[in-house]
């Protein structure tokens, strides 16, 4: 039996970074966004984006996880040469999040269950360039500091198509949210996948963490791949290390990256710099009132109201763009003058498929 966990970076829909006022925007110039606080310059002090905060606690509702109310900002130190601070500001003992779950649905109607076992906030890194000189490599510090939602699945996942339905899932809450846009392209969303396999019911086997996955048909790929080497190495005698790999798109393989033995010791302590972050339950309560209807709601609103079959339904909900465009179509919730079914054929088939056909999706 495969086992399968995934943690998620999913950078945090805001105008300003974490801690600073610079710029999130994607694309500029290198070292264009970039704040003192960001370069980490002698004496500057890092000032909460209280946007950001409200983000992960709506991201946390959207994902039905308890919020807690009183949560604490760490160092984790490393040296890294894109991240100037020589530590990254994260979350460590007491996240801003906690327990929640994600809901899947799968081939035949089945529906599987994924536990969230936390979400906290941290500080993306810059980036390094090692490809525009032959003697040098560059750093461009632009999303150094850029917030981040580390959200932490529970090890419920047990095969590829559980793993690529989860994070399409988790995408498309993000999404209809608001808090993260989702564009895996562009790196705002990546997750770290952890595999390992056992005797079906036994205890839990050595894991190996697959980093920074961009691509939910690679993390459907590197899963089968890495499972299937792991079973190979058990069965002919042998063990597993647990160790971090690479997954090379090219060759369709996975590959060691660094072991178990050069793990880093983070020294985890309170940032000195940052008051712990405290709500009252009314902010939390006011958020909880505020969010928008989500796709397993919209679901059952379109087969309830619609008679759509779960199927339909699934189709137009995926994405919150296409539910809009359908129920605009049907001339809005107040008329119900139009068929129901009818639209969603015409607007699955006719338009989806000449989309489709044409390479465009339904925003542009
Ligand atoms: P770390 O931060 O060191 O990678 P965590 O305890 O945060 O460790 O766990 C990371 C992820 O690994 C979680 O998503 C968890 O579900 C998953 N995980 C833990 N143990 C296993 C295992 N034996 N097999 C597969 N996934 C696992
Ligand atoms: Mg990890």
């Amino acid at each position: 039996e495969v086992v399968i966990g995934l943690e998620v970076h999913a950078q945090v829909t805001s105008k300003s970074k974490l801690f600073s006022g610079a710029s999130t925007e994607f694309g500029g110039e290198p070292n264009s966004h970039v704040s003192l606080v960001d370069a980490a310059m002698p004496g500057m002090l890092p000032v909460i984006n209280e946007e950001c905060v409200r983000q992960a606690v709506t991201t946390g509702l959207g994902l039905n996880a308890q919020i807690n109310l009183r949560s604490v900002f760490d160092r984790k130190n490393y040296f890294y040469p894109d991240s100037p601070q020589g530590y990254q500001i994260s979350q460590y003992k007491s996240p801003i999040v906690g327990e929640g779950e994600v809901v899947l649905e799968l081939d035949g109607g089945r529906t599987a269950t994924i536990g969230i076992e936390r979400l906290h906030l941290e500080q993306d890194a810059g980036k390094l360039l090692h490809d525009q000189s032959p003697t040098m490599s560059y750093v461009d510090l632009n999303r150094c500091g850029v917030a981040l939602m580390e959200i932490v699945s529970r090890p419920d996942i047990r095969d590829a198509e559980q793993a690529k339905a989860y994070v399409t899932k988790l995408r498309s809450i993000l999404r209809y949210l608001g808090t993260c846009d989702g564009d895996m392209e562009k790196g705002s969303l990546r997750a770290d996948v952890n595999v390992s396999v056992r005797k079906p019911g036994g205890p839990l086997g050595t894991r190996c963490e697959i980093k920074n996955m961009n691509s939910i048909t690679f993390i459907g790929q590197a899963i089968e791949y890495e499972a299937r080497r792991q079973i190979e190495i058990i069965e002919d005698g042998g063990a597993i290390d647990q160790e971090t790999r690479l997954f090379d798109p090219n060759k369709g393989e996975t590959r060691s990256m660094r072991s178990k033995e050069e793990a880093h010791d983070y020294r985890y302590f309170p940032d000195p710099d940052l008051l712990p972050l405290e709500f009252t339950q009314s902010y939390v309560d006011d958020l909880k009132a505020q969010l928008p209807e989500l796709p397993d709601q919209k679901k059952a609103r379109f087969i309830e109201g619609f008679g759509l079959s779960p199927y339909d339904a699934s189709v137009l909900v995926a994405e919150r763009e296409s539910a809009d465009f359908y129920e605009t179509v049907l001339g809005g919730l107040a008329d119900k003058a139009r068929d129901g079914k009818l639209a969603a054929n015409w607007v699955i088939n006719e338009l989806f498929g000449r989309l489709n056909k044409e390479g465009r999706d339904i925003s542009a």
